[in-house]
């Protein structure tokens, strides 16, 4: 089991950073390649542009608003941007 401080979050914590392979496994699941849940591609990269943009992205990976890791929130088309009075990205819906 991990040891982590009890006054750190998942965002700045070294015991609950993740790596861009972990997160390339998660991504790997059929649902993250399904057109019924995923975005097409050209709006994934432009969400996560806004992140990488962002004040509120820690660590490179994770949002600390919902303690999301953004590559994997991106991905997914009921999910929107929780940054409250000023969403960066919105809920996708095909045109
Ligand atoms: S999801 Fe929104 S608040 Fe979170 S890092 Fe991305 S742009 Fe910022």
């Amino acid at each position: 089991m991990r040891e982590h401080s009890p006054s750190s979050c998942r965002g700045c914590d070294p015991a609950f950073r993740v790596s861009e392979a972990d997160i390339d496994r998660v991504l790997a699941a059929p649902m993250f390649q399904s057109a019924e849940h995923a975005v097409p591609d050209n709006v994934y990269e432009s969400r996560l542009a806004l992140c990488r943009a962002c004040p509120k992205l820690a660590g490179g990976t994770t949002c600390i608003v919902c303690g999301c890791y953004v590559r994997v929130a991106a991905k997914l088309k009921a999910r929107s941007c929780p940054m409250p009075g000023n969403s960066q990205w919105q809920a996708y819906a095909a045109q």
